[in-house]
């Protein structure tokens, strides 16, 4: 067995699969396996999500349903909202 040569500064081997990923590799390029110790915003913002459609008021940050065209507690108009007609 050859002597392992030093990996570029900052790679990182895939625990499941051994493979070398660059350090800007977030995932395993072989298995999408996450890199282990990154940094998880991602999951912590997947974990918060509104519900679908709702939105949040930028004024006072109230959440609203999807259907609220203006904010329930300030009335300042949805972002974004389309006008019919
Ligand atoms: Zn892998
Ligand atoms: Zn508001």
């Amino acid at each position: 067995l050859k002597l392992k040569f030093a990996a570029p500064s900052g790679s990182w081997e895939c625990p499941t699969c051994m493979v070398q990923n660059k350090a800007a590799d977030l995932k395993c390029v072989a298995c999408e396996t996450r890199k282990p110790g990154s940094s998880s915003n991602d999951d912590l913002r997947l974990k918060f999500a509104a519900p679908s459609g709702s939105w949040e008021c930028q004024t006072c940050m109230v959440q609203n349903k999807a259907g609220d065209l203006k904010c329930a507690a300030c009335q300042t108009s949805k972002p974004g909202a389309e006008s019919a007609g």
